[in-house]
């Protein structure tokens, strides 16, 4: 079997690598292991210069990285910049705060000392996606590594390069041999990793299927798992929003990574007072973003970054199309090569349609009209999913109070689009995953979360 990474903007094959053996596959986990054994020891400090220097490098060379992911899997290029800027603030942030998050806690009891500490768990096995193929990777290796673990990723099979990268920033910043290794394997070799008995853990973003699957072996082998799924984030928009704000954040919010990512807003659930007004807005401003080449420094959106994905988001519209929805943007396949899909709009979409029950993972926003508030909340929380969320009002009190007692996510901004914070912790309820990543909550998912005792 061989892994191919192939440009989605032409459809050429960019390059083809031979898949790691199941023997090759054991003995690198087994070395990550000997490497945690040192590593393991290491003190925070010691821990944190490689770290600072990843970070270096990634913002030395995000250009470099940012043309990788642009072939790859086709994000513009100044999205790719900025992303690889994104890894190196966490690589720094984590290089930081670890002391403090996994510093010692003395409980008073009745011993002569009690404490907690934090213990690395050894090598965690990390499962990752091709939309953010930097961020992902970076958003759980650096709090992994400095909590004192080792990490062996499978990456998307259509990104090696960019793991094959990641692998290098790691080595070249000075981490251990073999601390952090790069599986170039498919999806089905993934049991087996699982199965070694020196993976002590499972982090995957990634789809349900793949959670379900994941998760499944894991748990019949007691190995803990973070799943950081998929989402159809609701945008309510309120009668007293400003509409030209929400036109703006909700155009930002779907189009974000072209459309491709767990956290763009998927489903705009407007008030049926402001609808018309919200839909011509939005429209217009769908409408103008700029679809180009991803190596041109102006692109704001790429291509899809696979055709098979571009066809399912096709047949997810026909059918929600089919059912009542109605196309006000966009909407078709364009002809010629390449796996490209324009900013599209439907509205009239109601529970029952694929573009309310799914993910839409394209550029494609979904308009759901309801009467009022009250069904706004009732419409935002009947989705399987529950990651993110946002509340465009003029009234901050109103959206905080929305988002804190009301919407069922693990995050709601209000009166801006969702993004993810190193500061803050990012993950989902429902059938958007479990578990945190990122803030001292991320960080204290892969540790040993130990009690001492000294009578
Ligand atoms: P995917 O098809 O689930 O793939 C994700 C990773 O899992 C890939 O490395 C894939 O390998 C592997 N995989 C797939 N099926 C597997 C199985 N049965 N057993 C073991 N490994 C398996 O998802 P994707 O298309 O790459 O990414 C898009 C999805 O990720 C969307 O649903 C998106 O919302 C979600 N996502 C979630 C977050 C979050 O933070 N919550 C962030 C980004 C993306 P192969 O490539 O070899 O198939």
């Amino acid at each position: 079997m061989s892994i191919q990474a192939i440009n989605p903007a032409t459809g050429d094959v960019i390059a083809t690598h031979e898949e790691m053996t199941p023997p090759l596959v054991a003995g690198i986990v087994e070395s990550a292991h000997g490497a945690f054994n040192d590593w393991r020891h290491a003190s925070f400090a010691d821990r944190a210069v490689p770290m600072r220097k990843a970070a270096a490098i990634l913002r030395k060379e995000a250009r470099d990285f940012a043309h990788l992911m642009a072939r790859e899997m086709g994000k513009p290029v100044r999205d790719g910049i900025a992303e690889a800027q994104k890894c190196a603030t966490a690589c720094d942030f984590f290089a930081e705060h670890t002391p403090k998050f996994l510093a010692r806690e003395t409980v008073a009891t009745e011993a002569r000392s009690s404490f907690v500490t934090f213990a690395p768990l050894g090598v965690v096995l990390a499962v990752m996606p091709w939309n953010f193929p930097f961020w992902q990777v970076f958003r759980f290796a650096a709090p992994g590594l400095m909590a004192g673990n080792a990490a062996v990723l499978k990456h998307a099979s259509n990104v090696p390069g960019c793991a094959l990268a990641i692998e290098d920033v790691l080595r070249r910043a000075g981490f251990p041999e073999n601390l952090f290794r790069t599986l170039l394997i498919g999806s089905k070799a993934v049991d087996a990793v699982i199965e070694h008995p020196r993976v002590r853990a499972v982090s995957l973003t990634g789809s349900g299927p793949a959670g379900r699957a994941i998760a499944a072996k894991a748990g019949q082998l007691l190995k803990k798992t973070v799943l950081e799924l998929g989402g159809s984030d609701p945008y309510l928009v309120l009668e007293d929003a400003d509409l030209d704000v929400a036109a703006d954040v909700c155009t930002k919010a779907r189009l974000v990574n072209s459309g491709q990512s767990c956290i763009a807003g998927k489903r705009f659930i407007v008030v049926e007072a402001v609808r018309s007004d919200f839909e011509k807005r939005f429209v217009a401003r769908m409408a103008t973003s700029k679809m180009g080449d991803p190596l041109d420094d102006a692109t704001e959106i790429g291509p899809q970054a696979r055709t098979d994905l571009r066809d399912t988001l096709q047949r997810q519209v026909d059918q929600s199309v089919a059912k009542g929805a109605r196309c006000l943007l966009g909407g078709a396949i364009p002809g010629g090569p390449g796996a490209w899909y324009p900013p599209s709009v439907l509205t009239d979409v109601r529970p029952g349609m694929p573009a309310f029950d799914e993910e839409l993972f394209g550029p494609v926003a979904a308009i759901v009209p309801v009467r009022d508030e009250a069904e706004a909340v009732t419409m935002a929380n009947a989705s399987a999913f529950g990651l993110g969320g946002a509340v465009i009002t003029r009234d901050s009190a109103r959206g905080e109070r929305i988002a804190a007692d009301l919407i069922e996510s693990g995050c709601v901004f209000v009166n801006a689009a969702v993004r993810s914070d190193a500061r803050l912790p990012f993950g989902g309820i429902k059938d958007s995953g479990y578990g945190r990543e990122l803030a001292s909550y991320g960080i204290r998912e892969f540790v040993n979360i130990k009690t001492v005792y000294v009578a």
